[in-house]
């Protein structure tokens, strides 16, 4: 397969196809775009696009919300899931002030020395909000080339230095033409070449899919089960913090033993909580969100 042909193709389908989505607005801003990509790295888009527009219309700039108390920033990611990310934001707002007078920087190493920012972070920005040309790889990206390419049902859980290098041999020489390219690739596994039941007569690369033309054999071994929420820890800490966000100010234990009956699952969420930096220690029996007020002593989690 030609490299050039697989790209034009799916930036010709991208370009016709693409989903209408706020953070691909021309000139939307680094800052914007960075927002974007922590927020959908594990929730889907119709869920983000409220919060996201919430966000932004509060906290602009880095430097507004590296202004305002980690303990905001958690309130309002409010159901998102996974809420360290909102930590990791406020912590990297505050960096991009410290280290970069507010404006998100566009140099790779600088992208990815700020904290929370990862391999695919970093390249996302670069790519999207500056037009650079980098391997932008996330699952959706990775099982695109893997079918089409190696011809491989799928590319295992992680991504690896050899998917980079894999996507990196498919993108244009050009930069904008690259930066396209990685845009189109993502939505391509985002909409067409799903997990589960790709639409290969909608796909743009049917014709030179190296999965298809094997006859897409599926994968060996069991194949990975959705992950269960109900009862675990994840809904208990999501529980937790759903109290602490709707608090004006600390919460005492009593309040928060309310909202679990299991006493030691109820604990080790909290003790997680507290160990992540979301939550703290407000005196006495109570809790609050980080950076809701001045700092006090820790409480044993195991009273
Ligand atoms: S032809 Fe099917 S398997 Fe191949 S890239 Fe397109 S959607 Fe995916």
């Amino acid at each position: 397969m030609s490299e050039h042909t697989f790209a034009t193709l799916v930036s010709r389908w991208y370009e016709r196809n693409a989903r209408d989505l706020p953070w691909r607005v021309p000139g939307v801003g680094a800052w914007a775009i960075l927002v974007s990509e922590v927020m959908l790295q594990q929730t889907p888009v119709v869920r983000v696009l409220p919060a996201y527009e919430a966000w932004l219309a509060r906290w602009p700039t880095p430097a507004a919300l590296a202004a305002d108390t980690p303990a905001e920033a958690i309130r309002m990611w409010g159901r998102l899931g996974y809420p360290r990310r909102a930590m990791r934001l406020h912590d990297c707002a505050v960096a991009i002030v410290e280290r970069h007078g507010g404006e998100v920087p566009d140099r790779l190493e600088q992208l990815l020395a700020l904290p929370g920012v990862g391999t695919y972070t970093a390249r996302a920005v670069a790519a999207f909000a500056y037009g650079q040309r980098h391997p932008v790889v996330d699952t959706n990206v990775r099982r695109v080339v893997c079918r089409a390419v190696a011809g491989e049902p799928d590319a295992g859980p992680a991504t690896r230095p050899a998917d980079l290098v894999a996507t990196e041999e498919l993108l244009p020489v050009e930069p904008a033409a690259a930066a396209l390219a990685s845009a189109a690739f993502m939505e391509l596994g985002a909409v067409v070449c799903t997990a589960r039941s790709p639409r290969c007569a909608a796909c743009p690369v049917e014709s030179i899919c190296a999965w298809r033309a094997s006859g897409q054999v599926a994968p060996a071994g069991p194949t990975r089960r959705p992950q269960r929420y109900a009862g675990t820890d994840r809904q208990v800490r999501g529980l937790l913090l759903a109290v602490l966000r709707e608090a004006s100010g600390p919460v005492p234990r009593q309040r928060l033993d309310q909202v679990w009956t299991d006493d030691v699952q109820r604990s080790r969420a909290l003790a997680g909580l507290v160990t992540d930096g979301l939550v703290e220690p407000a005196g006495g029996e109570s809790f609050r969100l980080a950076g809701d007020g001045p700092p006090t002593p820790a409480p044993a989690l195991d009273a």
